[in-house]
């Protein structure tokens, strides 16, 4: 494998249901990527979707565990053996170029005409959705929790300093850089930016990971539904073959080739 997961994780759990292969879990202190279960996402996504959710954006590459396209989708196959990636499969190291594109390219080089009208309009199959193409979401980020900067303002000269946050932990005493003032950081103080800030991350992450899930299930039931439509038109057109061919068996049966002899009662006899 070559994701992993840093030390700034913030434990928010919105990588965790992203991974293919369920290569990610709750460990101590931090979630962890499991570098048997990780490809990636070669196979899957052109993009790794743990780091494309992270919030923190410490899903990176681990530079001692270089593993080649190869390795990575030979192991997606042995993970998914139910799943057929074909030769065309997504994949980080040809961005763009996976199943859509080879679909399409594939396509664009076979030379002649299609040998059915069927063959000639059936779309490109692109992965569960067809041809369909979700939009990017350009996740915005915030900065790990103790990068903040807070202007504090002095009570005695009114000059205003910036403090880091990790400046703010009960008794520190804090300088006024213009009039050398001290500031004591109380317990109120304290508690203010401790509970702004980790009241807003959880929540930030909450509604990623929501966000998130509510995409997965509307894109789940919208591959559902077409799921659906296509069985329903497949049956269609199965009953339309059927009656064609029932009728041109009914033509054959009963034509009235020159010399056939008419029999008694049949619609052209006069006996
Ligand atoms: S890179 Fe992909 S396969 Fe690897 S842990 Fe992240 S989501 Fe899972
Ligand atoms: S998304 Fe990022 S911050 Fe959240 S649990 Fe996963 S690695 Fe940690």
């Amino acid at each position: 494998m070559a994701t992993m997961i840093a030390n700034d994780c913030i434990n928010c759990g919105a990588c965790e249901p992203e991974c293919p292969n369920n290569a990610i879990s709750q460990g101590d202190p931090i979630f962890v990527i499991d570098p048997v279960l990780c490809t990636e996402c070669v196979g899957f996504h052109d993009y790794e979707a743990c780091a494309a959710v992270c919030p923190v954006d410490v899903c990176v590459t681990d530079p001692k565990n270089v593993e080649s396209e190869e390795v990575l989708i030979a192991r997606a196959r042995q993970l998914h053996p139910e799943t057929s990636f074909g030769d065309s499969f997504e994949s980080r190291f040809r961005k763009g170029q996976g199943k859509a594109a080879g679909a399409a390219s594939d396509a664009a080089q076979t030379p002649g005409t299609p040998a059915s009208p069927s063959a000639a309009a059936a779309p490109a199959q692109s992965g569960a959705v067809g041809g369909f193409a979700e939009a990017d979401v350009n996740y915005v980020e915030l900065p790990p929790i103790d990068g903040w900067n807070i202007p504090l303002r002095c009570y005695k000269c009114n000059g205003v300093h910036e403090q880091n946050v990790k400046n703010f932990t009960i008794g520190n005493v804090i300088f006024c850089p213009h009039c050398h003032k001290s500031t004591v950081v109380r317990d109120n103080l304290n508690y203010h930016i401790r509970t702004l800030l980790n009241d807003s991350y959880s929540k930030w992450a909450n509604e990623q990971r929501e966000f998130v899930e509510r995409r997965e299930r509307e894109l789940a039931q919208f591959v559902e539904r077409r799921a659906k439509d296509a069985a329903a038109f497949e049956a269609h057109q199965q009953r339309e073959r059927e009656r064609i061919s029932e009728q041109l068996d009914t033509i054959g049966d009963t034509y009235d080739a020159a010399g056939k002899p008419y029999k008694k009662g049949s619609r052209f006899s006069w006996g």
